[in-house]
Parts: C-alpha cells; structure tokens; sequence
C-alpha cells in the first residue's frame, strides 16, 4: 500500500495528549465527575454507581448519574425511572429525576421500548455518549457518577478523553482478577492524568443470618494486598445482599438503606 500524500500535509497522530474534551452544554454546571470502572459486566458496577449517588445525594449534594454502560444499561431501572420522564425543548434535553431529586440520563431512556437492545456501531455510540454532555441540560451538580462500560473499549476512551472526568472508582469482585483489573485501571488513569480514588469489592462476603458471621464464600479476598502494593484506598467491603437485589431491580433503590459507601467521604475531591 502506497504511504504517498501527494505532498499533503501529514494529519496529526492522536495521542494522550491531544485535546479532545468537548463543551457542556451552557444549561449545565457539573462540579466533578466520577468514573465508575469494572473489568468485567455483572460486578455491581452500576449498584456501586448508584449507592454512591445515593450517598452524596442523603448528604445534601445536588447529583447526577450518566448511564454510559450500553452494555447493560440498569441505572434508569435502578431508580424506577422511564422514557416518559424525560423533557426535551428546543433548546435541551433534561435528565429524569429520581424521587429523591437525582437526575438521570441513560440510552435506555431515549426508547419507549426499555428491554430493545441497543444495535449501533461504536462511533454511533461514542457520538450519543458525547450528546449526553454537549445536549443535555444538567443544571447544578456537586457530583456526577459515570457508570461505564466494563473494560477499556471506545466508550470508556471517549468519556476519558471528552469529559472532564475528576476522578476513577475502581468495583471488583472476589473471583475477579483484581490485580490485573486494577492495573489496567491505572494505566488508563495514569495516561487520561485521572486519579484512582479507591476500590470497593462488592459481594465480598455473606453475614450468616443467626450468627453474624462474615461468609467468603469466593474465597479469601485479595484486595488488600492489591491496594496497599498500589497505594489505593479502599472505599468499600460489601457484602452479598439479597435486599439490595430486590431493592435495585424494582426500581426502589432509594429505598436501600446502607452505610456501605460512607467511606466515600475521605476519598472524593471536595466540591469547589
Ligand atoms: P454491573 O453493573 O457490574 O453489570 P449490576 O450492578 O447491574 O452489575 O449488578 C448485577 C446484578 O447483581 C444485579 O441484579 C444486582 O442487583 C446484583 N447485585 C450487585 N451487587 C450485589 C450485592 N452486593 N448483593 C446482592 N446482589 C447484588
């Protein structure tokens, strides 16, 4: 294959570097944005999302949750809302409000139809990605959490590189890789210059019912050794929930009392 450019300028290569970010739209004031990061689908990645949403939402901050797991995008489930909580003008579109004022934008929201699956190409879905920060009319926001697709694909590219992403919660499992996931976790921190705020392991463990005692029926945990050899906090230990299933998966989650993300309090960067 010829490499000849008839003498055309040469395009620039795409690096880390290069400036991709992209203007919200003037409707929105968003404070900090975190990243929710998982290797895999099925961790709880989008439960970790909203419990944290739920924690700076009890604690009096205005919050926002994007749903960017085309994947399996639950959030508007999670929080029981639907298609016809949107309101777009001319001039916007706005998020749905949860219940308790937490504002939510999901693929899922802009089909009537909540189970069609989503059948694009990636730069079809970056694009959408992308209309979710320059369209949407966000208002105020302290925090907005990011649920992510799991991995290191186009979306995850693209939100890294197009928004102003303050800062990566990283959620694994016992069975997970957790070493790997968390280094290439901070590869991609490291080369976006985002910093890690932490870990949680989500289903770490089950509380005997009579007992009280903490089950590892996955095993002995490894998270410990992972975030002392990488110097990351741990932000969490949850353990297996049943609750938190049938709260989550019927709409209710704001009806989910837990203190599990309390440590969230030592680790995300205060609001300016
Ligand atoms: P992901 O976003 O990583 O794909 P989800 O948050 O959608 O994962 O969780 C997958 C399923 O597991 C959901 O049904 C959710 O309610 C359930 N789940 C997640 N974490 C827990 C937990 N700690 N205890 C019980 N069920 C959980």
């Amino acid at each position: 294959m010829s490499t000849q450019n008839n003498g055309a300028p040469k395009p620039p290569t795409p690096s880390a570097q290069t400036d991709f970010s992209i203007e919200a739209h003037p409707g929105s004031h968003v404070n900090k944005v975190i990243a929710v990061v998982s290797g895999k689908g099925g961790v709880g990645k989008s439960s970790v999302t909203a419990m944290s949403a739920l924690w700076t939402r009890r604690n009096g901050y205005q919050t926002a949750v994007l749903d960017a797991d085309i994947t399996g995008p639950s959030v508007p489930k999670m929080f029981g809302v639907g298609y016809a909580d949107l309101v777009a003008t001319e001039e916007c579109l706005y998020p749905a409000n949860t219940i308790t004022g937490i504002k939510v934008m999901s693929m899922n929201l802009l089909s009537k139809q909540e189970d069609a699956p989503v059948i694009w190409r990636s730069p079809v879905i970056t694009g959408a990605i992308k209309q979710f920060w320059t369209d949407v009319c966000w208002g105020y926001v302290d925090y907005m959490f990011i649920d992510m697709p799991p991995g290191t694909g186009d979306v995850p590219l693209t939100v890294f590189q197009s928004f102003p992403v303050d800062g990566i919660i990283i959620v694994t499992t016992p069975q997970d890789l957790v070493s790997m996931i968390v280094k290439k976790a901070l590869g991609m921190a490291k080369l976006m210059k985002v910093p890690v705020l932490g870990i949680v392991e989500n289903m770490s463990y089950v509380k005997c019912p009579h007992c009280g005692e903490e089950i590892r029926i996955f095993g002995d945990s490894h998270v410990e050794e992972i975030a002392e050899k990488y110097d990351i906090p741990i932000i969490a230990r949850i353990p297996i929930d049943p609750e938190m299933t049938s709260y989550m998966d019927t709409g209710r989650a704001e009806y989910y009392e837990s203190t599990f993300m309390e440590g969230l309090k030592d680790v995300l960067p205060p609001v300016d």
